[in-house]
């Protein structure tokens, strides 16, 4: 067989969080009511007109600026024109030639490796309303809230190489809109999809080779898999000596298989044209400029700062700087420098972490500020409290609301790191327990973890474990 390579590019469509819909004054909210966040205008009734939501294009922008696009501040939107029983217009305002943002990148991290994958545009339209399909009901019924919630539209160029960059590009985007604010990105519902462009070459070969474009993919695991199936379908064509066609096809995800929607000679001709209701969209310079210096630190900066100028691994670092909530705990904690950066960064991805998924609560929400968090591991780290002392503590923090200091005041959690009572302890123990002691002597080593658990038990779990173990071992080689 002979050696080949896929070529992926994405296009990513994002609903933006704004209170309202792109051109009417209807509220932008999902899970309402079906039909209830509607207006002639979003439903499409003959003579209404529509105005553009000045939000939109800044969101828009904001993006723009985060992959690092050009903004066109001068630009129109389009007519798409198609019949669907969801789009009651039968045309979708977006936009064709001039999108708000294009020549943008993305850098993006796969197995340690930076890897930059180029962004063609990105434009802003409206969104479809959602059929509704009931057994009980012999047809579909339309829910048309959705229609005209805004979207950017976030197209790649052909550049991913593998499922794995394609993951890593849509989980690199997913944080970007959530660091900058601008979608709510619960794949759930709907607010992220994406549509995929597969092709296989022979590796090393100049030209690209015929692509299928998978639509109706709403996760990014879905993503994965269909870029993989879809490979794998194409080479498997191309070896028993068949050939790709240019078609459209529906990644069904619970069977894990894509099937053919349209071929090229039914390919949509969607007659794009100006919309003729809407003026140009011009944005000053100023505004341009205003909405660049909003952005804040996105997470692949944070990574490479987590990295070399905090001793963090590659991997925790995008683990905390891939979750807005994570690296706002992270930073606020680090910055009040009372604890190692790889303290904070083991409570954040484990203990915290948990508490999160467990709980379905952001950590932002719960009574563990930065400083409670701070104090408690500068206590962990003093030794003046064990790691098991500390996660009691963590627990009541987030149950009662009260500071490290008090609860292990309370609770008497103060660990005893005395020297001088820890070796006359373990000499006691020592002296309890020959037969342990002459185990150890004669080679049997977990002895060593025996008495170092009755030194525990005798002092009822105060004694500081790591000086305890250094003296009964001391005392043990002497
Ligand atoms: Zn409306």
């Amino acid at each position: 067989m002979k050696d080949y390579e896929m070529v992926v590019g994405l296009e990513v469509h994002a609903e933006l969080n704004t209170e309202s819909k792109i051109y009417c004054n209807c509220r932008n909210a999902f899970g309402l009511e079906v039909n209830t966040q509607v207006c002639p205008i979003c439903m499409g009734m003959p003579g209404t007109l529509p105005t553009l939501n000045e939000k939109v294009v800044e969101y828009a922008i904001k993006m723009g600026h985060a992959l690092n696009c050009k903004i066109n501040s001068v630009c129109k939107q389009d007519r798409k024109n198609y019949f669907y029983p969801d789009l009651p217009k039968a045309y979708q305002i977006s936009q064709a030639e001039v999108p708000l943002c294009e020549n943008g990148h993305l850098d993006i991290m796969v197995d340690g490796e930076e890897k930059t994958i180029g962004v063609t545009r990105i434009h802003i339209e409206e969104d479809a309303g959602k059929l509704l399909h009931d057994e009980s009901f012999s047809g579909s019924l339309v829910d048309l809230n959705r229609c005209g919630v805004p979207l950017i539209e976030i197209v790649s160029e052909p550049d991913i190489r593998s499922s794995a960059e394609a993951k890593a590009y849509l989980d690199t985007i997913k944080s970007i809109l959530q660091y900058i604010n601008i979608s709510d990105c619960k794949m759930q519902e709907g607010s992220i999809r994406c549509d995929v462009n597969v092709s296989v070459r022979e590796k090393g070969a100049a030209e690209f080779g015929t692509r299928c474009e998978m639509k109706n993919v709403n996760s990014f695991s879905g993503a994965v898999r269909g870029i993989e199936y879809e490979a794998k379908r194409q080479i498997e064509l191309l070896e028993s000596g068949g050939k790709v066609i240019q078609e459209t096809r529906r990644w069904d995800d619970a069977k894990g298989m894509s099937f053919t929607m349209r071929t090229k000679e039914d390919a949509q001709d969607y007659r794009y044209f100006p919309e003729p209701d809407l003026l140009t969209i011009v944005v000053d310079e100023e505004k341009i400029k205003a909405l660049k210096a909003s952005i804040p630190e996105l997470p692949n900066k944070k990574v490479s700062r987590y990295v070399k100028q905090l001793g963090l691994s590659q991997i925790d670092a995008t683990l905390i700087a891939e979750a807005v909530d994570k690296s706002k705990l992270f930073d606020e904690c680090t910055a009040l420098g009372k604890c190692s950066p790889k303290i904070i960064s083991n409570w954040i991805l484990a203990d915290i972490s948990k508490y999160s998924n467990d709980t379905g609560k952001s950590i932002i929400e719960t009574p563990l500020t930065a400083q409670r968090l701070a104090d408690l591991l500068a206590e962990v780290e003093k030794g003046s409290i064990s790691n098991s002392a500390a996660k009691k503590v963590f627990e009541i923090i987030l149950s009662d609301d009260k500071d490290p200091a008090d609860i292990i005041k309370e609770q008497g959690l103060v660990q005893n790191s005395d020297t001088g009572f820890l070796e006359q302890l373990a000499k006691d123990i020592l002296a309890e327990n020959e037969k342990s002691v002459a185990d150890y002597k004669n080679g049997k080593t977990n002895a060593l973890g025996y008495l170092v658990g009755q030194c525990m038990k005798a002092s009822k779990g105060k004694a500081n474990p790591g000086i305890v173990k250094e003296i009964v071992t001391k005392m043990l080689t002497e």
